[in-house]
């Protein structure tokens, strides 16, 4: 594997190889769910280049920034070992020239609105930035991320296409652990009483599921599925049981083609995400 720091070195040496280049993007403190994508781009024969790179324009709290896990050379270890041919570990100031206006500014519409929207002001934003500028920087065929961040996926998706991106956004589904939880960098961060009681987000998506099987409306299962998260000890912020496109709430199981159940909740000071796709 080659490691790059500098976006020349690494464009030159990805022009050379001319081959078709699969990206998988991340904030690094990697894990199975990240090894997987990389797997995915392998798989489809591609050139697999990863970056790690805390973008500090998407915290919009400046103390989960700072608590992010940077472990690099546990990283390229990883990468290394499931073939990854290039790790790209670009400074702050690579990726954003200082004087350079690069920021997305594009109406995602309801998508960056509602769920992590109303309660990460800024996140998609800056998200959408980096993704786009290193999109630019890497110039994939094929871009692999997880359905682990579901609205994430939506909204790049969406850049993509209204920014017309000669891109081919690949989903990779999430990478569980056994007892459901999902894998996720900020697991790392979860005390051993914390990580015991964390599968409890995953066991309340499934449940919400069942139960807007049965019929019943979906406002009154998020409420008491923010009810179960409470009473496990979590502080959840959001359970959403949303359309699969618009991430809008939907009210009931035949309402709508696609349906997705959204939840975001707090263990200690560790803020989790999770997702299930129902319909
Ligand atoms: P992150 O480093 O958290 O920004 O994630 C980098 C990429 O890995 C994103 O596309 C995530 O959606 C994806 N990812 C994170 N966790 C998982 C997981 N458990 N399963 C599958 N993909 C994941």
């Amino acid at each position: 594997m080659v490691i790059f720091k500098k976006v020349a070195d690494m464009q030159s040496w990805l022009m050379a190889q001319g081959r078709p280049v699969g990206f998988v993007p991340t904030m690094g403190a990697l894990h199975e769910g990240h090894l997987e994508l990389v797997r995915m781009s392998k798989r489809d024969a591609c050139l697999t280049v990863a970056s790690i790179f805390v973008n500090p324009t998407q915290f919009n709290d400046p103390a989960d920034l700072e608590k992010y896990p940077r472990m690099p050379e546990q990283d390229a270890a990883l990468l290394d070992g499931v073939g990854c041919d290039v790790l790209f570990l670009p400074s702050v100031e690579e990726v954003y020239p200082p004087g350079v206006d690069l920021a997305v500014r594009l109406d995602f519409g309801s998508l960056d609105k509602v769920m992590e929207g109303e309660f990460r002001p800024g996140h998609f934003g800056g998200m959408a930035t980096v993704v786009n500028r290193l999109l630019d920087i890497v110039k994939p065929q094929k871009l692999y991320m997880g359905q682990k961040d579901y609205q994430q996926l939506s909204i790049v998706r969406d850049m993509i296409r209204q920014l017309a991106l000669s891109v081919e956004l690949v989903m990779c589904p999430t990478v569980r652990e056994p007892d459901g939880l999902a894998m996720s960098s900020r697991n790392l961060r979860l005390s051993a009483a914390m990580r015991e009681v964390a599968p409890v987000i995953h066991r309340t998506l499934q449940w919400s599921g069942e139960e807007l099987k049965t019929g019943r409306e979906a406002s009154e299962i998020s409420r008491e599925a923010m009810d179960k998260l409470t009473e496990a000890g979590l502080r959840p912020e959001y359970f959403e049981i949303a359309d699969g496109i618009t991430l809008l709430p939907v009210r009931h199981y035949g309402d709508s083609e696609s349906i997705v159940a959204c939840v975001a909740a707090f263990t200690g000071d560790v803020r989790l995400i999770d997702n299930i796709v129902l319909r």
